[in-house]
């Protein structure tokens, strides 16, 4: 058994989904569970008219409400039978009505919550999911569509829920090995889920990737497939750097890293269940799916390769917080952490000196609140738009200088943060985010203008 899971640019149109279609069928052999995301960026659109109708812009909710139903209605009727034709139009009629309902009530009280949030954005993986069945069905293929929300259980953190392992691998175990059995081609959608009692709730943008690896490892699968519309994990991120190279073979570790320090071809979370159940992982390019793509394993062949990729998050706010004594005091870094703890604000990076402590966050709607707090016992200032750079690979723990071609590639650049990662599978630097091209750039050609043939493509 394999999960294939083909993310949004995979599924955006009719004639994208063929090309999926094409792909399931010449693996059905691998009794194959698919996960799909959303198709295209209907994720994108449905927050915004969430956005629109918690502002009381009802007409303009609608209105882009009614577009996205063209659009879906267009591409889903190009690929449905004509005997299941009827039952498209139904689904997507009572569909659609939901959710007008929803933006309805939405204008109406002109407010919102994480929960309503979850529940609009549930609509694109529901529909997707339900179109790709219709679609591989009309090719003569048999597909069993499951409600995803069924079988993935989470807890009520909306917006970013986390799975409640147990309770899920029970119940796909339950669900999906019966419907392959049968001889179903088995089609979920990704990053939709519900909690114990049915709420509907989300992973959080890019989830998709996670669901396929909860789902791969509940039923202890061969291989999870990521299908995506680039060649497999790049050196750098492609939109950047086009002239990236493809790496063959990457560690979990490694690709863990990548993920976290915000390389978005897989979600921060896909790697944990993989790694768990040692199950492989490969990211292939939906678009020329002849390629072998980059497979993610637990242990990678020796190379000479040091550093395997560089990853970067933009949009960064870093804190400085010194100590208002002289000497820093006996519990110091404990009321910091407890301040950004009391506000669920996650802390990605931490230097420290005496005196003072650097750190950085990505989320800043609790910001001035947690400065409040913390002046009440620090000096606090905070700089916005810096980046976090971050260069990966398992030998950067045991190979000396890693560290002096990393600043002396960024020699012109102002770095204001470093840090050796605990796992010592990466060097990673603030730098403001003016600098972040040239500085990706300039560690690209530091270390991949020559590359290891066996390890890049
Ligand atoms: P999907 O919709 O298939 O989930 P995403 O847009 O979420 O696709 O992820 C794929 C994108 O990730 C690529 O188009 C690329 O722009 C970006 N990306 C960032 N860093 C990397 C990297 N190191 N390797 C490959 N792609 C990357
Ligand atoms: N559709 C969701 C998103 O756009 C999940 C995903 O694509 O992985 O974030
Ligand atoms: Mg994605």
């Amino acid at each position: 058994m394999i999960v294939m899971k083909f993310g949004g640019t995979s599924v955006e149109s009719a004639q994208a989904i063929q090309r999926v279609v094409g792909i399931i069928a010449s693996r059905t052999d691998r009794k194959p569970v698919v996960v799909v995301s959303a198709m295209g960026h209907t994720t994108d659109h449905l927050l915004d008219i969430v956005a629109a109708a918690s502002q009381a812009k009802r007409g303009e909710a609608l209105e882009k409400l009614a577009a996205l139903r063209r659009s879906h209605l267009s591409e889903a009727s190009q690929l449905a039978s004509e005997a299941d034709r009827a039952q498209l139009d139904t689904f997507l009629e009572e569909h659609y009505s939901e959710l007008a309902e929803l933006i309805k009530g939405l204008a109406a009280l002109g407010e919102c919550t994480r929960r309503t949030i979850d529940a609009v954005s549930s609509f694109g993986e529901r529909i997707s999911s339900f179109v790709l069945v219709l679609a591989l069905r009309a090719k003569g293929l048999k597909a069993a569509h499951v409600d995803s929300r069924q079988v993935i259980v989470t807890n009520d953190r909306f917006g970013e829920a986390a799975p409640l392992l147990d309770l899920t691998q029970a119940r796909l175990n339950a669900t999906i090995p019966p419907l392959i059995q049968e001889g179903n081609i088995v089609v979920m959608g990704g990053f939709i889920a519900s909690t114990e009692t049915g709420v509907t709730t989300t992973l959080g943008r890019g989830g998709s990737d996670f669901t396929a690896s909860l789902v791969g490892a509940a039923l202890g699968v061969q291989e999870v497939q990521i299908w995506t519309d680039v060649d497999g994990v790049l050196t750098a991120d492609p939109t950047m750097l086009p002239d990236a190279h493809r790496l063959r073979v990457l560690s979990f570790g490694e690709a863990a890293e990548l993920a976290y320090f915000g390389a978005k071809v897989l979600h921060p979370s896909t790697m944990l269940p993989a790694v768990k159940s040692n199950i492989p992982v490969r990211v292939l390019n939906s678009r020329r799916p002849e390629g072998e793509g980059t497979l993610i394993v637990s242990e990678t062949p020796p190379s000479a390769a040091v550093v395997k990729s560089i990853a970067y998050k933009e949009d960064i706010t870093v804190v400085n917080i010194q100590s208002t004594r002289m000497l820093m005091a006996h519990g110091f870094l404990a009321k910091i952490f407890d301040v950004f703890e009391r506000h669920a604000t996650s802390v990605d990076m931490v230097t420290t000196s005496e005196v003072s402590v650097s750190l950085t966050v990505d989320r800043t709607e609790r910001l001035a609140d947690i400065v409040k707090e913390l002046e009440g016992f620090a000096q606090v200032s905070y700089t916005p738009r810096q980046a976090i750079v971050c260069v990966v690979g398992e030998k950067i723990r045991y190979t000396p200088g890693v560290a002096a071609t990393v600043f002396e590639a960024l020699n012109d650049i102002n770095v204001r943060m470093v840090s050796v990662g605990a796992s010592r599978l990466n060097i990673s630097l603030v730098i403001d985010e003016n600098d972040l091209r040239a500085a990706v750039e300039a560690l690209h050609q530091a270390f991949f203008s020559q590359v290891d043939e066996t390890v890049f493509a």
